[in-house]
């Protein structure tokens, strides 16, 4: 099962120094591929087509260090190639349709560099009795980088070392070796039980903008009042800066200093919803009571866009309503539906649970012990929070309610056959691959082509790339 960690990191600052070196090269080889594939197809159907040049997309990166880039040598070439892949890895989640195409990695917000096992090694060190890490090679050193593991971890083949708000973190992935339940295999387990034994194994959870979430049960997850007035603070901390950010001149060192700070009121609010999410989540997946869990199926998205601007007669912008809006994409995005059921599905694939989406469709007009649907029902200016079913008198909390209806649609969907899950997209540049095994045949000869190609093999680390290779550019080949 693939697990990651995430530790803070406290590099000293000569080490700083170089971390943030490897992130901008990384960074300028990533970009200049960004740059070089939208040159390309700016010509692509006119000049390059005619030169039968296809547009590369290779994780090739020697071209990007010249005269004018000398610097590029300061660092470990893996860092430079790392970049490439990067690259080809986005370039690659565009091809199969998971992502949108590659574009230019900013120089503000969070940083991060790509390190691969080359790059460091980890080493016990007898006196102090911890597992220690060291980065660079001999010719560019770094020493080793201190980091508090706040949980037991496995040594991962590479990791990410990133800086937020000035704060450094080191990421490791690694796999545990131990096998990872099946979602089929937990569908057929869940579909031998019966309606009224679902019913007691089931939590239908209902999401709203006063409480975030809301099961079936009656537990809840909130953020307590402490946050809130923390949050709140930040807030207007967060306020001033943005207006003080809007005064100040681009490029000088007091905006820098105040873009720090804006990035700083953002971390509490984060961190706390984060770890809210977390605990409420592992709460409900680990549960031995439990075990399929029911959410609405929401589009947050839709949910939090901006109003239409309206016209009147005159052609004059009216009212539409976007502060009130604004106000509350705000409630809805700080409620962090969205991680919620991110964490719980994992949490419960982990644990051989389920989780599946329903309609949301009237389920606050819905009677849980009836099935009656009709606006009435709602809680009314008297009752505010209760619900109370117009046929059959039923009265209950409302969100309880609307849980308890989310759960009894989400048995029903498992019974029925009609869970849906996500196909998997595998990631991978099908077209071009063909396109470039074509070429290869016809315009290089034998010889020159297969010492070329099996340079490019040895080259090319992961596997499935052994099939791209793809000779250099007509153009280049013959000069
Ligand atoms: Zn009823």
């Amino acid at each position: 099962m693939q697990t990651g960690n995430r530790f803070r990191a406290y590099p000293t600052l000569a080490q700083e120094q170089i971390l943030l070196q490897w992130i901008g090269h990384q960074r300028f080889i990533y970009n200049a591929k960004v740059s070089e594939d939208r040159y390309y197809r700016a010509f692509e159907e006119t000049a390059v087509a005619l030169s039968g040049t296809p547009v590369p997309v290779d994780q090739e990166y020697a071209r990007f260090i010249g005269e004018s880039t000398p610097w590029l040598r300061e660092v470990p070439s893996q860092i430079l190639r790392n970049g490439a892949v990067l690259w080809k890895q986005a370039y690659g989640r565009f091809c199969s349709g998971l992502a949108g195409r590659p574009t230019f990695k900013r120089k503000d917000g969070t940083q991060s560099v790509w390190i691969t096992s080359e790059l460091f090694c980890f080493k016990y060190n007898d006196k102090t009795h911890t597992e220690e890490l060291g980065l660079g090679t001999r010719k560019f050193p770094v020493g080793v980088l201190s980091f508090t593991a706040h949980t037991p971890y496995s040594r991962p083949s590479s990791l990410h070392v990133s800086v937020e708000a000035g704060k450094w973190y080191v990421s490791f992935s690694s796999d545990d070796g131990l096998p990872e339940p099946k979602e089929e295999e937990t569908v057929s387990w869940l579909r031998m039980f019966t309606e009224e034994e679902l019913e007691v194994r089931t939590l239908g959870f209902d999401r709203g903008v006063a409480v975030p979430v809301v099961a079936s049960d009656g537990r809840s997850m909130d953020l307590l009042p402490v946050h809130k007035s923390r949050t709140e603070r930040k807030e207007r901390a967060r306020r001033r800066y943005q207006r003080r950010l809007a005064r100040q001149k681009k490029g000088s060192q007091n905006r820098k200093k105040t873009k720090r700070r804006l990035a700083r009121s953002f971390e509490y609010g984060k961190n706390v919803r984060k770890d809210v999410v977390h605990k409420a989540t592992h709460t409900f997946a680990t549960d031995p009571e439990r075990s399929l869990f029911v959410v609405e199926d929401l589009k947050v998205n839709h949910m939090t866009k901006r109003p239409e601007p309206k016209k009147d007669a005159s052609g004059g912008y009216v009212k539409n309503g976007a502060r009130a809006k604004a106000g509350l994409n705000r409630a809805i995005l700080s409620s962090c539906w969205g991680l919620f059921v991110l964490f719980l599905s994992y949490k419960a694939r982990r644990n051989g649970k389920l989780v599946i989406k329903v309609s949301p469709k009237f389920s606050s007009q819905e009677c849980a012990r009836c099935g009656h649907i009709h606006p009435d029902n709602q809680p009314s200016q008297a009752e505010p929070c209760k619900i109370g079913c117009q046929r059959c008198g039923q009265r209950d909390n409302a969100d309880r309610n609307a849980g308890l209806v989310i759960a009894k649609r989400g048995i029903r969907l498992l019974l029925e056959g009609d869970v849906q899950r996500k196909p998997v997209r595998r990631c991978g540049i099908g077209k071009r691959k063909q396109l470039g095994q074509e070429l290869s045949e016809d315009k290089a000869s034998g010889e020159e082509n297969k010492t070329r190609r099996s340079k490019r093999l040895r080259a090319s680390s992961a596997k499935e790339e052994l099939s791209v290779a793809r000779p250099e550019t007509p153009t280049t080949a013959s000069a």
